[in-house]
């Protein structure tokens, strides 16, 4: 029996998250479902957002499906997803950009760089430590070349020109191209952030470091309708967790206006990454056929709930079955 371990998180996670777990309820009903909490409103109700049975629960699951969690600016609060994405060992974080006339994935690293976690507050200043290590940077290099392969060439974001941590990544990036054989160039996340909305089609995969990834692809969700159209994996050797690139989302929570698309095809990712890629093309294919039918979340210009959405896709893939 295939366990999927289903967070919510906070906010809109605890909108869109349910309608993408019922769509893929409906594709796989062999599928066995079991909630995690973890988050903000744990930790205002318990003291703890998350904990090493937390961790457990989510590691003896075969992928974890996630929503989004909110994460105060407070120096004494631990961020819930570096814990999670280090204890699972979650190293590649693959954000597909995917719509009309744009087809990118970007590969972001997701263990060290700004976020390895190393930082400490003095009086009067406060240091973060930004990590690329040989290791990391070879494993997310090889991951992103994988995908390269079958695909047409890479991008390696970077700002070496300032920063020596990423001499050596784009170093690394560049030998382990060469020996996939991928076409391979190198770009200054600076000029990349505009250049890539300026003309999307100059780019296939990219792969950069940790928080220069995170920025980017909020960035790039411009060209395909917004932070409610993007979704993504998290993957290790050994564990997965699928999640849309957006946050909770506080300004819009509750209020059933919040877009599940990205939350659903992070549903999608997670069927193929379990072995059952035609399921996976059925609620992409769905998805495409609800947003052609004209409804929308207002978000992209409609007046459609998020679980009408959500009850529109459930239909179409019925649709799709019959
Ligand atoms: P956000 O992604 O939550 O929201 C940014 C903007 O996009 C908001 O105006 C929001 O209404 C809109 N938006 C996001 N998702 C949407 C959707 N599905 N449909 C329609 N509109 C959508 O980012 P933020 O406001 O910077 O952060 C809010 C909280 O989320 C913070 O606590 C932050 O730390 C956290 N966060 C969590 C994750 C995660 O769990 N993976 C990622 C990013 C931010």
């Amino acid at each position: 029996m295939v366990k999927v371990a289903v967070v919510e998180g906070d906010g809109i996670g605890h909108e869109v998250v349910p309608v993408a777990r019922d769509i893929i309820a409906a594709v796989r009903p062999d599928f066995e479902f079991f909630d995690v909490e973890v988050g903000y409103g744990r930790w205002e109700r318990t003291g703890s957002a998350c904990d090493e049975e937390t961790l457990a629960d989510l590691q003896s699951a075969d992928a974890v499906l996630f929503g989004a969690v909110t994460t105060p600016p407070d120096p004494g609060y631990r961020s819930v997803l570096l814990q999670i994405r280090h204890a699972l060992d979650l190293y590649a974080n693959v954000r597909p950009i995917r719509g009309e006339g744009v087809d990118i994935v970007i590969v972001r690293e997701n263990t060290e760089g700004l976020y390895s976690g190393i930082e400490w507050t003095e009086p009067d200043r406060a240091c973060t430590v930004r990590v690329v290590s040989r290791w990391g940077s070879e494993r997310i290099a090889r991951y992103a070349c994988n995908l390269a392969k079958s695909r047409r060439h890479l991008t390696v974001g970077n700002k070496a020109n300032v920063l020596k941590s990423d001499c050596l990544f784009i170093d690394i990036c560049t030998v382990e191209a060469a020996r996939a054989n991928v076409p391979c160039r190198t770009s200054y996340i600076d000029a990349l952030c505009l250049d890539l909305l300026m003309h999307p089609d100059r780019y296939d995969v990219i792969v950069t470091t940790n928080m220069f990834g995170d920025i980017l692809s909020d960035a790039a969700a411009y060209l395909v309708g917004g932070l409610g159209m993007l979704p993504s994996a998290n993957v290790g050797e050994r564990h997965a967790l699928f999640e849309p690139v957006h946050g909770s989302a506080p300004d819009i929570a509750g209020r059933n206006i919040a877009n599940p698309v990205a939350a659903i095809q992070s549903g999608a990712m997670l069927l193929s990454h379990l072995g059952d890629p035609a399921s996976a093309a059925a609620v992409g294919e769905a998805v495409g056929r609800v947003l052609s039918a004209g409804i929308r979340t207002p978000d992209l210009g409609g007046t459609a709930g998020t679980r009408e959405f959500g009850a529109a896709v459930l239909r179409e893939v019925g649709r799709g079955k019959a």
